[in-house]
């Protein structure tokens, strides 16, 4: 019998992750299937459950699930603990561990990928959310100078600002509507995107998080957005010269990183690149 990776969120029908994963496991001549499983919440326990048995080698878990599921595994890794989330579950000597490869995909995205270091650097993040905290976390890994968090609810920017500065890192908290902004946006050497304004099928699809006439080609542009490729904001600083960066590179890397430890197989990246962008520019 074929053997089974599951994909627990809901909805899921916007997710690309089983088009490029299956390729991977079908690539390294695996015989099992990454399955979507859209469960409502009432479902989640359930559906935990089945990872257990022998069939199921392991499984992401996606919005709105990555925090609720970890009281419902055996352990949780430092880093998943750190940022409150769980994106990837692996079985371990019978047990079920939850990781969290988002801070991964991040950080090897934006530099491997995006050939930028953000040691020394000033960096702002717009939101505070999941996506934004492995961010964060990633950044102060990498040794950026300065942090500064900008949320449309300032507590939780606040909030984020304060737990890094408890690990003992430089950072600061605004809210998104504050005046001198513009000032803050023209220091920083890095600027990402984590909230969804500007993805496919969202009420702001098509907008940008910044207004026009604001960024400057000193810049570097990293929205995780990944559908579109091309989103507003990265129009915004192709037009002034700015470098940038979307998010398919984080989506690949943090699935890269779940397959090889569900597997034990080096993840075929450039496959997953490749199907991953046709399924982009094909929707
Ligand atoms: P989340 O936990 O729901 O956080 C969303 C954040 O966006 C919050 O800070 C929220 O602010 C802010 N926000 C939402 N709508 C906004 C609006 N209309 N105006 C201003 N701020 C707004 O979501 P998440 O998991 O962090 O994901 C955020 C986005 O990151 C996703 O939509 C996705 O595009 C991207 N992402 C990409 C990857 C990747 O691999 N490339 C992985 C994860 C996420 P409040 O706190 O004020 O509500």
């Amino acid at each position: 019998m074929r053997s089974e990776i599951k994909l627990l969120g809901y909805p899921l029908e916007h997710s690309i992750s089983p088009i490029f994963q299956q390729v991977a496991l079908d690539y390294c001549g695996i015989e099992a299937d990454y399955v979507a499983c859209s469960v409502i919440e009432s479902g989640l326990s359930n559906e935990v459950q089945k990872i257990r048995t022998d069939r199921c080698l392991g499984a992401n878990v996606t919005i709105p699930y990555k925090e609720k599921i970890i009281p419902m595994l055996d352990k949780i890794d430092s880093t998943a603990s750190k940022l409150g989330a769980v994106n990837t579950i692996v079985k371990q000597e019978g047990q079920l561990v939850g990781y969290n490869t988002d801070l991964y995909g991040f950080t090897k995205g934006l530099m491997d990928h995006g050939g930028f270091n953000p040691s020394g650097k000033n960096a702002l993040i717009f939101g505070a959310g999941g996506a934004a905290r492995a961010a964060a976390f990633g950044l102060v890994n990498q040794k950026v100078s300065n942090l500064t968090i900008v949320n449309r609810d300032f507590e939780r920017a606040k909030s984020l600002a304060n737990e890094l500065m408890n690990h003992g890192f430089t950072c600061f908290a605004k809210s998104l509507d504050n005046e001198n902004l513009q000032h803050i946006i023209c220091k920083a050497d890095l600027i990402v995107n984590s909230t969804p304004i500007g993805m496919d099928k969202h009420s702001q699809q098509g907008m940008s998080i910044l207004g026009s006439n604001i960024l400057a080609k000193s810049n570097y542009v990293y929205d995780l957005v990944y559908s579109p490729a091309q989103t507003q904001l990265i129009e915004q600083a192709n037009e002034v010269g700015a470098r940038s960066l979307g998010g398919l590179p984080m989506l690949i890397y943090q699935g890269a990183f779940a397959f090889t430890m569900w597997t034990s197989h080096e993840a075929p990246v450039e496959l997953m690149f490749e199907v991953a962008n046709k399924a982009l520019n094909t929707r």
